[in-house]
């Protein structure tokens, strides 16, 4: 259809709708009307609180000032995951942000690594990653690019924060770059019967508003993708089939951590998200191995704070949109589907969807081949963090729930089960084209959850024992003294970005 786009409509204000907005109203320099519609009835999901390193960029491209942002969300700083009986009862890794030591030549850090722990001549893997340490140590500090040869280099973090002030902190950027917002609970779509394209949205008001190109962040329901346009759900629930999740907030606890913690519980896992006023919460269960009373009471014993509210429950189906762009609906979001959030991905896949949609935005029509492209990096973008997802629940050895033994003997897409193959037998570990979690991602988890490569890469021999002794302890002193001279992430904050 080639008619110039002009008026862009987006349905919904929760992350996704006003990432958008902001985003839009940055690169589109004025030119392009933008509206946003959002229910203050219907609310936001009101989760979603941890992020990757990814959305610097974000705020980079949008302008927004890092300091005031975290004050004005009550934010802290993250440099990872730590995972606690994902592999066995009793085990504990974190999946750090940034690089793992330090490669020499065309083998990899790792590798040598490995060789090394073979002959008890290496140290834990987090000795040897400047965010592990310094997660472990609560400290942080931003990257220093002025010392380039030194680990303080390489310090990659992202940010936790309260997700409704987030909403509320991206409105206000948005629209003072001219996003006009409307309240109103949309009642009906109005399609044309040309081509099936949406026209407008109608309000209980009884108010219209038209447009050219629709984004869809109505959560959930997908209120244009699928209940006006039935574009189709993928569902991967027979390979992540927790479908539940409560979430309480509780007062901070006297540590603030510089990392998100999950840990498993009997059947699903729970989720610590610190914050400068106060901690988030959530149980992410499956409802065929555990009632809700059970997981509530999981929940509240596991807590390191008192309660601030009643727990909430939010019901989901794990997949994804068969098409997220269809006609001239794309959908970003909630409404594009759903990855339970183990490494805090969905706030990315929004910020991935919307680079992607201003890489093929449709100024004079909307071109099919462009759209089946977006849908085609979507779809590649969404099932390779999907395999990473499923490796956590894949690679444990817990024999103390039917839950969990389901899990390590299911079957895995055969994407998946070709890196464990190839990981298993030395240690290998191949990154997809451009996907989302780069080797370091997926080797972390891997060794975490005790995935016992059977060998390892045989150039790592080549350099003499001895030699490679000195060069993993080298990278190990160094990280060490760098975290002696880091802040503590408490005061890190205290003298940047304290919340008023
Ligand atoms: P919502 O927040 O649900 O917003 C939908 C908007 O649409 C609202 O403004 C609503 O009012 C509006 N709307 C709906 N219907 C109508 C209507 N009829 N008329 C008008 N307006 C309407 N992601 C991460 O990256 N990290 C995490 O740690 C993380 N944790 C999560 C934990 C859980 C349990 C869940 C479920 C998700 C988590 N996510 C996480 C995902 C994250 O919450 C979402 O990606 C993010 O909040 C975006 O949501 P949204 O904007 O698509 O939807």
């Amino acid at each position: 259809m080639q008619t110039a786009i002009k008026n862009i409509v987006i349905v919904g204000g929760g992350t996704a709708g006003w990432m958008s907005a902001t985003a839009l109203a940055t690169i589109l320099r004025g030119q392009y009307n933008i509206r946003l519609v959002e229910s203050d009835e219907i609310g936001i999901v009101g989760v979603g609180e941890a992020t990757i390193p990814m959305i610097q960029r974000f705020n980079q491209v949008a302008g927004i000032d890092e300091a005031e942002f975290m004050k004005a969300t009550q934010g802290s700083y993250k440099l990872g995951i730590e995972f606690v009986n994902w592999g066995k009862l009793g085990d504990r890794y974190i999946h750090g942000f940034g690089i793992l030591g330090q490669d020499l030549w065309t083998v990899r850090f790792d590798q040598y690594w490995q060789r090394m722990r073979a002959l008890g001549k290496a140290h834990e893997l987090d000795e040897y990653s400047i965010t592990r340490m310094a997660a472990r140590h609560n400290k942080f500090m931003p990257a220093r690019p002025d010392l380039p040869n030194s680990p303080l280099a390489d310090i990659a973090y992202a940010y936790h924060f309260d997700a409704s002030l987030y909403a509320r902190f991206l409105r206000g950027v948005s629209e003072q770059r001219g996003v006009r917002r409307t309240e109103g609970k949309i009642a009906s779509v109005a399609l044309r019967s040309d081509n099936g394209f949406v026209e407008a949205v109608v309000l209980e008001s009884g108010e219209r508003i038209e447009g050219d190109l629709f984004i869809d962040c109505s959560g959930f329901r997908g209120l244009l993708i699928e209940d006006a346009l039935q574009t189709g759900y993928e569902d991967w629930s027979h390979w992540l089939p927790c479908d539940r999740a409560l979430a309480v907030p509780c007062k901070s606890a006297s540590v603030l951590t510089p990392y998100t913690r999950s840990t498993a519980h009997t059947a699903g896992w729970q989720w610590r998200i610190p914050l400068q006023h106060r901690t988030g919460n959530g149980h992410v269960y499956c409802s065929a191995f555990m009632d809700d009373a059970q997981a509530q009471d999981i929940l509240l014993k596991n807590l390191d704070g008192d309660v601030l509210a009643e727990p909430r429950q939010i019901k989901f189906k794990t997949g994804m949109r068969k098409q997220g762009w269809n006609r001239n609906v794309v959908a970003i979001g909630l409404s594009s589907g759903f990855l339970e959030p183990l490494e805090s991905t969905s706030i990315h896949l929004i910020q991935s969807s919307i680079a992607r949609l201003l890489q093929f935005f449709p100024d004079s029509g909307f071109n099919p081949l462009e759209v089946a492209e977006y849908n085609r990096q979507s779809r590649f973008e969404y099932e390779r963090i999907r395999d990473f997802v499923i490796l956590h629940y894949k690679a444990n050895q817990r024999d103390d729930s039917e839950f969990w033994k389901q899990c390590a003997a299911m079957p895995v897409p055969d994407t998946l089960q070709h890196k464990i193959d190839l990981f298993q037998a030395r240690g290998r570990v191949v990154r997809f084209d451009n996907e989302l979690f780069a080797e370091t991602g997926w080797l972390q988890v891997m060794h975490g959850q005790n995935l016992k490569p059977q060998g390892y890469d045989p150039l790592a021999d080549l350099l003499p024992v001895e030699e490679a002794e000195k060069y993993l302890e080298s990278i190990r002193d160094v990280i060490a003294q760098c975290i002696q001279h880091m802040p503590t992430h408490a005061d890190y904050i205290a003298q940047h970005c304290a919340a008023p």
